[in-house]
């Protein structure tokens, strides 16, 4: 049909996407036993094509992460729908939903929450192999996590080490490192600069850019920094 040719010709394409959490702290909602809500993302329609970089802009609280946690399908929507290479993402069976998670991944805000303090930088990139079936031997593991490791801009030294010894960049590096271990299609990164040095953020940006040419990705880029979204994307979609 018409609707399912429009739909394939985007990566990923959010209709009527919904998100309300329920206040259960408000007074009234506890008086009355009625749900009040609070209306995070209020149906949003936005597509990103492949290829390129939608940045979504908007400032603080306006609902940019739920937004970006839904067409991930880390939340389920109130309502609407978000689609994956054409596929509703929000119907997908255990199995397809395992390899949405190769397609899509994600890039946190915060560098330093984002990353297990107990486990070596090899734990932490291996995992994602490990979950996907994508390496078998250790050694293939190693081989695979220093190429990622070498790709981000750092090195086989780097491997055995805890996130505590890097700086918030480098751990924003090791952050995008694992996003791009299953090697997907999309990454939605959520604010990935925005708790970093101004002087680190250009770094951080350069190598999204250039990681995006040479390995064909698609970007769904949030950010609060009009600045940042102007270096980075080729569209951009202003959220209230
Ligand atoms: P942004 O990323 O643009 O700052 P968020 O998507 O984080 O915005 O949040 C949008 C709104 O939803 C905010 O008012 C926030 O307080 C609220 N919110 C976010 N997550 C939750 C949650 N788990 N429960 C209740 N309210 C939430
Ligand atoms: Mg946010």
């Amino acid at each position: 049909t018409m609707s399912t040719t429009m739909t394939n010709e985007y990566f990923l394409e959010a209709k009527g996407l919904t998100k309300y959490y329920p206040i259960r702290s408000d007074l009234l909602a506890r008086m009355t036993g009625r749900t009040v809500v609070l209306k995070a993302v209020d149906g949003i329609d936005f597509y990103v094509r492949r290829g390129e970089t939608l940045g979504l802009v908007g400032e603080s609280g306006c609902g940019k992460s739920t937004t970006g946690r839904l067409v991930a399908r880390l939340l389920e929507p109130t309502a609407g729908s978000a689609y994956v290479q054409g596929r509703d993402i929000f119907t997908l069976d255990p199995s397809e939903i395992l390899k949405l998670r190769k397609t899509v991944q994600f890039v946190f805000q915060d560098p330093y929450s984002s990353l297990n303090p107990r486990k070596t930088i090899m734990q932490i990139i291996s995992r994602p192999l490990e979950v996907h079936g994508l390496a078998s031997s250790f050694l293939e593991k190693r081989h695979r996590v220093i190429e990622l490791l070498t790709m981000v801009g750092l090195g086989p030294e780097h491997v055995d080490r805890y996130p505590h010894e890097f700086s918030g960049g480098q751990r924003q590096r090791i952050a995008i490192a694992r996003a791009l271990a299953v090697a997907p299609d999309l990454v939605i990164a959520d604010e990935p600069v925005s708790a970093l040095d101004v002087s680190i953020q250009a770094q951080i940006l350069n190598l999204f850019r250039q990681l995006q040419e040479e390995l064909h990705l698609t970007y769904l880029f949030i950010a609060h920094d009009l600045s940042v979204i102007r270096h980075i994307s080729n569209r951009v979609a202003v959220m209230y």
